[in-house]
């Protein structure tokens, strides 16, 4: 057992800062929740404390997660595409409304859901999740369940927050008078006082098929000092495009019953959205599978205040751009190398369990490596640490390993295939064998006390 108040040494095989070289056999102390020392040596001051080894692991900081809907949580597998995109969301309305036909049921079954998300992204090694927010919800389920998990690993070793979370209030306008509700919905979440394991509160016009020009037009007039990051999801479908050029298609059958003149008035096509985002201060593109050239020109111009939030998963759940079943080949495989090569920011995230079969960043980025010959995996492993941290504007306290930083760091059990001497000779071996198929991710507490889910264990030293 590790005390509060006691400080605690971690030695690992490697410590792999991402934003500046690995070190090898590298020391991190932990004191109350903080990093108080990284590097080779312990100091004089730190000789006396508890050491834990670490042998086959590498510490990385904490992954971010950029795109979530922890709602759908407690689905068991994901549901079936169907025939169209507008099915698959007619299927997850259904679910929606077979689970929840109270008020009240609703607003307990969601909370038991979002609780399991975050426990879920938490046992992955997560530690920052951007959510699509839906009501009902509130600030205090998510208080409640990063408590709860603070409470299986009482020590000083585990960080004060051990996962965040950062809601997108949902809004759209299809439906006559819905933007006025969740934009005054959003608005209260967002001026509460902040709670344990809530990051700040960022906005989501649906996408565009709900959420109309006006809509995205208010995101991103949102004063810039709130620093508030707008999310969207933008040409995910096919039949997304066809519905915003023609009016026709799947999701006209799905909308027609439901749509309001507002929306229908101001329906905007991708490109203009994507023009609109380009002025909130923070503004990133859910899937954007379908994206034009002239989309993805504007997206690299404005590359530091925007990015596109790939979901491996998921978009293989879809087949896009497929022609037939995987294995992917070059024409169905998401362009992301050749995205990046235009200057297009990219991150991670897992989307739902209404599309991926769990919520495991580390999956996906190891996806990622098994799709992308073309990407090396430091720059995989940026979209879940560096890049995504400095986008969200939290690299001060995530993205990187350093000292005054909070202890939410990643551990990943490494496999043995490559020899050692190898991968001391050569950095960007140590980054492919940490996104081979055979590794492993966890919160690092969990695997010094002990305590992963995994069946990894730590070596206690004396
Ligand atoms: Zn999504």
């Amino acid at each position: 057992m590790i005390a509060k108040s006691e400080a605690v040494a971690v030695l690992a095989d490697w410590l792999v800062p991402v934003d500046s070289d690995p070190v090898p056999d590298g020391v991190i102390v932990v004191e109350q929740g903080t990093i108080r020392f990284v590097g080779r040596t312990l100091p004089m001051a730190f000789q006396s404390i508890r050491l834990v080894r670490l042998p086959s692991f590498a510490i990385l900081p904490g992954l971010v997660n950029s795109h979530c809907h922890l709602e759908f949580s407690d689905l068991e597998a994901p549901i079936p595409t169907g025939e169209s995109f507008p099915d698959w969301i007619r299927s997850v309305l259904a679910f929606r409304r077979s689970k929840y036909s109270h008020p009240e049921q609703l607003a307990s079954n969601r909370q038991t859901a979002v609780a399991s998300g975050i426990r879920e992204s938490y046992q992955a090694g997560v530690r920052w999740v951007v959510d699509m927010a839906t009501e009902p919800w509130s600030a205090a389920w998510i208080e409640n369940a990063v408590a709860s998990i603070s409470a299986d690993s009482p020590s000083g070793f585990a960080p004060k927050e051990p996962v965040i979370v950062q809601p997108c209030f949902e809004l759209l306008d299809i439906i006559e008078h819905r933007f006025e509700a969740t934009l005054a919905l959003a608005k209260k979440h967002m001026t509460a006082p902040k709670s344990n394991g809530l990051g700040r509160m960022g906005l989501a016009p649906h996408a565009p098929y709900t959420a109309s020009r006006k809509v995205t037009q208010c995101c991103a007039d949102m004063p810039r000092e709130e620093h508030r990051l707008v999310t969207m999801h933008l040409a995910e479908s096919r039949e997304e495009l066809e519905w915003l050029q023609n009016r026709n298609g799947p999701f006209a059958e799905l909308l027609g019953p439901i749509m309001g003149e507002t929306y229908f008035e101001r329906i905007g096509q991708v490109t203009e959205h994507v023009e609109l985002l380009s002025k909130a201060w923070r503004a990133s593109i859910a899937h954007g599978n379908y994206l034009s050239q002239r989309d993805l020109l504007n997206l690299a111009e404005h590359a530091a205040t925007m990015g596109v939030v790939h979901c491996p998963r998921t978009h293989q759940h879809f087949g896009h751009l497929h022609q037939g079943d995987p294995p992917l080949t070059p024409t169905n495989r998401y362009p992301l190398g050749e995205r990046i090569g235009l200057g297009v920011r990219h991150f991670l995230g897992t989307d739902s369990r209404a599309s991926n079969p769990d919520l495991n960043l580390w999956t996906e980025a190891k996806r990622v490596r098994a799709d992308q010959p073309a990407l090396s995996s430091l720059q995989i492993l940026k979209m879940i640490t560096t890049d995504a941290a400095e986008f969200l504007d939290i690299g001060d306290r995530y993205g990187s390993i350093r000292v005054g930083q909070p202890s939410a760091l990643t551990a990943i059990k490494l496999g043995d295939a490559i020899p050692r001497d190898a991968l001391l000779a050569d950095r960007n071996k140590l980054y492919d064998a940490l996104l081979e198929e055979v590794t492993v991710s966890a919160p690092l507490e969990c695997v010094v006390l002990g305590k992963s889910n995994s069946n990894i264990r730590p070596t206690f030293g004396s």
